[in-house]
């Protein structure tokens, strides 16, 4: 039995996991992938104080390696169902095992979010992706498209203009989401091209994308783009499948929590991008991680 399981390694569980150990508590991480989550599909991070710049890589492995200094534990494997009903939650994990713990920080994070137009599966890595910075290098002289208009679009879009000879924002609106600094980068630079109030309706090719088909949503005309790529980065939605039958989600999937990171179930807490939140950041998610894990503490003080 632990004192508190944590499910999911991006930076709120890992830094849920320093602080679980440094308060002396017994302590395990469960996750199926690599530590740092999202991290590590970012190439540079040049917002997480104290860093100018590092890799998303470089910070996952360092945070791991201070997280596991305080005697945390770490378990690669995906948590399948939960039972939340009794004091001590139970996490099924996919091989059959269970873990029991006292206590339970969800930090599952969440996943890119889908077009949902034909073609989308079908050329999912023959030149639909996800990540530009896993893919971005297979696009060297090649022209690619990139969907969406928020941080996360514009700032890979900047970073595959160092691969692609041309890089079309396909936006739906007028305006960007993503922020000044961002924007400024983007339309400072030439490989940078927009196209406003357009959406993609298919992705088009035959060995591998050739096209996209777009619909201006303003003046109802439809035509088609000659690219290589097509980068998808339209938000993300919560990881948060194995949770339903539990009644922590809102409508759009996403955990509540008070300010304390606590659940409307008693020793249950969610933190980062999983959560019902206004900003989702590795800092943002770090310092849920220590909110929580102190909150988990003065829970389990009076266990
Ligand atoms: P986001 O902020 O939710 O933006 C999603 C973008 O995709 C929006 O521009 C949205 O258009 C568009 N979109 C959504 N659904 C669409 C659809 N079905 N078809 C076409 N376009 C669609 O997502 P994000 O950019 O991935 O960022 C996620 C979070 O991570 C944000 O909180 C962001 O600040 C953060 N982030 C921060 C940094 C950084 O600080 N350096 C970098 C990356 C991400 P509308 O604008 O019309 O809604």
């Amino acid at each position: 039995m632990y004192d508190i399981a944590i499910i999911g390694g991006g930076p709120g569980g890992l830094t849920a996991g320093m602080y679980a150990g440094r308060a002396r508590l017994r302590t395990i991480i469960i996750d199926k992938g690599l530590p740092g989550g999202q991290m590590q599909n970012t190439l540079e991070i040049e917002n997480y104080p104290g860093y100018k710049m590092i890799t998303g890589p470089q910070l996952s492995e360092l945070m791991y390696e201070h997280t596991l200094e305080f005697g945390t534990e770490w378990k690669q494997a995906e948590a399948v169902g939960i039972d939340l009903t009794e004091r001590v939650k139970i996490i099924k994990l996919g091989d059959g095992t269970a873990i029991k713990a006292r206590a339970l920080i969800i930090a599952t994070g969440a996943q890119p979010r889908k077009l949902n137009v034909p073609g989308e599966q079908q050329y999912a890595g023959r030149g639909v992706s996800y990540c530009a910075t896993c893919d971005g290098a297979f696009f060297r002289n090649k022209e690619v498209v990139v969907v969406g208009g928020g941080d996360s679009a514009v700032e890979e879009g900047v970073f595959l203009t160092r691969f692609a000879s041309r890089v079309t924002i396909i936006h739906r609106r007028d305006q960007l989401r993503a922020a000044p600094i961002l924007q400024e980068r983007a339309f400072a630079n030439p490989k940078i091209h927009v196209l406003w109030d357009t959406v993609v309706e298919e992705i088009v090719g035959d060995a591998k994308v050739s096209k996209v088909k777009v619909k201006n949503v303003k003046t109802g005309e439809d035509s088609a783009l000659d690219t290589d790529g097509v980068f998808i980065y339209i938000g993300y939605l919560p990881n948060t499948e194995f949770l339903k039958h539990t009644g922590l989600l809102n409508a759009s999937g996403y955990i509540e929590t008070n300010s304390n990171m606590a659940t409307k179930i008693p020793g249950v807490f969610a933190i980062g991008d999983v959560r019902d939140t206004a900003l989702r950041q590795i800092v943002t998610a770090a310092g849920d991680g220590a909110v929580a894990a102190m909150s988990a503490y003065h829970y389990l003080e009076s266990w």
